[in-house]
């Protein structure tokens, strides 16, 4: 008979709290380690998104009363400002850790305390937080830190529209978050220099009312995303930004944090139906680095047509080196042998 089930959580953000109730709905016992850390002010969440976090929630107002964006306007490179239909939803990360909080149901939490010296023997622990013990090193590709800004939008600025302009040393992205507010985030320099580069959005910025922190933007991924368990060490699950971590311009970091959540919870789980492990963590690390690959496919797609500075052709080749490194990622296993049932993966047809 295989071990009774338990899994250590470490983390405090979307992918932590998505693991919680993954394996709550799945009577899996489970303790939760989060660590204090900043919280993302803004994030935009996408139609898919959405529906990912209501369906992991069970929840259909889950996201209600958030404020809309129905418009994306992109000014890229030398080309003309496009309007293109857009149709997500913005909230900040404080604000929806809470609403996660109050939807998750209460499980079967094993042992409290720091999470040091605790006693818990568990079959599996799953890093959700790449800044806590534990987590793997993180392969970066590029370094490009970007601020956040809050800011009062011009009477004449749309508030349904988010807005994305590349200038001459790096990208502006403005984010209406309700009212006459917004939040703006800029790589490659100082918000006031990048703004002073701008046609788009800086006529829509009344002024700079706060600042609201510096993050890593360029994308990174574990050194290792999994491994089995051995000798009674628990096996390791590396998801959400423990795993990947996106840059916001193009990628969609939440969504991939739900969606890397439900995989792992998937494969802790796999052990209780006694399906040996190997199979199951090569279709992990197929899938997280193929999720990866297409990131940075998408990435190259806007760097490479951003701008002509020595900054855009730095981002460029940095981007080109990750796309090299994943082309050397072997897998003694195709991608596909097993797929998602619901919440729970099954081995494939063929
Ligand atoms: C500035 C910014 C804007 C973003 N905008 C969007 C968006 O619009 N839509 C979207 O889907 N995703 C966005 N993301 C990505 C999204 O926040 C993460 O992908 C998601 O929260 C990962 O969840 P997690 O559970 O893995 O969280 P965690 O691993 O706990 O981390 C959550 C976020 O906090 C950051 N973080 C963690 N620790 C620290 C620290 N010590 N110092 C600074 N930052 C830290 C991480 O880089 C990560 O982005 C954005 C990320 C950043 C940094």
């Amino acid at each position: 008979m295989a071990p009774a089930l338990s899994v250590r959580i470490k983390g405090g953000g979307v992918a932590a709290a998505c693991c919680q109730t993954l394996l709550t709905q799945a009577n899996v016992a489970f303790r939760r380690e989060p660590a204090p850390r900043p919280k993302v002010p803004a994030v935009m969440l996408s139609p898919a998104t959405q529906s990912l976090l209501t369906d992991v929630f069970g929840r259909r107002d889950l996201l209600d009363g958030l404020h809309l964006v129905r418009r994306r306007m992109v000014t890229w490179g030398s080309g003309d400002l496009v309007a293109l239909p857009h149709s997500a939803v913005v909230v900040s990360e404080e604000e929806l850790l809470l609403r996660l909080a109050a939807a998750t149901p209460a499980g079967e939490v094993i042992g409290e305390g720091d999470g040091s010296s605790d006693g818990l023997t568990a079959t599996w622990t799953i890093q959700a937080s790449g800044s806590m013990s534990g987590a793997a090193p993180l392969r970066d590709f590029g370094s490009r830190p970007a601020t956040a800004a809050q800011v009062k939008l011009t009477a004449a600025a749309d508030s349904q529209a988010c807005s994305m302009e590349a200038v001459t040393d790096g990208w502006l992205f403005l984010v209406p978050s309700g009212g006459e507010t917004a939040w703006l985030l800029a790589a490659g320099g100082p918000v006031e220099t990048l703004l002073s580069q701008s046609r788009q959005i800086s006529p829509q910025i009344d002024r700079v009312i706060a600042n609201g922190g510096s993050f890593p933007s360029h994308p990174r991924i574990a050194e290792s995303l999994c491994a089995a368990g051995d000798g009674g060490a628990p096996g390791f699950l590396a998801c959400g930004s423990a795993a990947i971590a996106f840059d916001p311009l193009c990628g969609d970091g939440t969504g991939h944090a739900v969606r890397e959540a439900i995989l792992a919870c998937a494969i802790a789980r796999a052990q209780q139906l006694q399906t040996a492990p190997d199979d199951l963590l090569w279709e992990y690390r197929l899938r997280l680095w193929s999720g990866f690959k297409r990131h940075l496919e998408h990435c190259h797609e806007f760097y490479s047509t951003g701008g002509s500075s020595d900054w855009w052709k730095a981002q460029c080749a940095a981007i080109e080196e990750g796309l090299r490194w994943m082309a050397t990622q072997r897998s003694p296993i195709p991608l596909g042998r097993y797929r998602l049932n619901g919440f729970s993966l099954e081995r494939s047809a063929t």
